[in-house]
């Protein structure tokens, strides 16, 4: 049997595409106060759609845009800084430029 490497092809992708990336994310229980339920709408609403946030971010990548979701996953979801957030949901993905001259 031959064995196989992984040096027959090039591992590297080009990341010369900028994609944006829309989620949701929840934030945790805990930051959740009594007060947050009531909105501005005069509604109380469900803690869940509370919790709930949406952002787009760009991510500079290769030209799958699973590379792209998986980016934007690993800064929202691996951050130490922000809250600690569950539930990533990708909702939108649009290749914003193609063919970015890298330096
Ligand atoms: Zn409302």
């Amino acid at each position: 049997m031959q064995e196989t490497t992984n040096t027959c092809h090039s591992q590297i992708v080009k990341k010369d595409c900028v994609w944006l990336v829309t989620y949701t994310a929840k934030l945790p229980l805990s930051m959740i106060s009594p007060e947050d339920l009531v909105c501005e709408c005069g509604e109380r609403h469900d803690i869940d759609e509370v919790r709930t946030i949406s952002d787009t971010k760009s991510v500079l990548s290769g030209p799958d845009g699973q590379d792209a979701i998986n980016g934007v996953f690993e800064k929202v979801m691996g951050s130490t800084v922000a809250p600690q957030l569950t539930d990533f949901q990708v909702i939108g993905l649009k290749l914003l430029v193609s063919g970015v001259e890298v330096l």
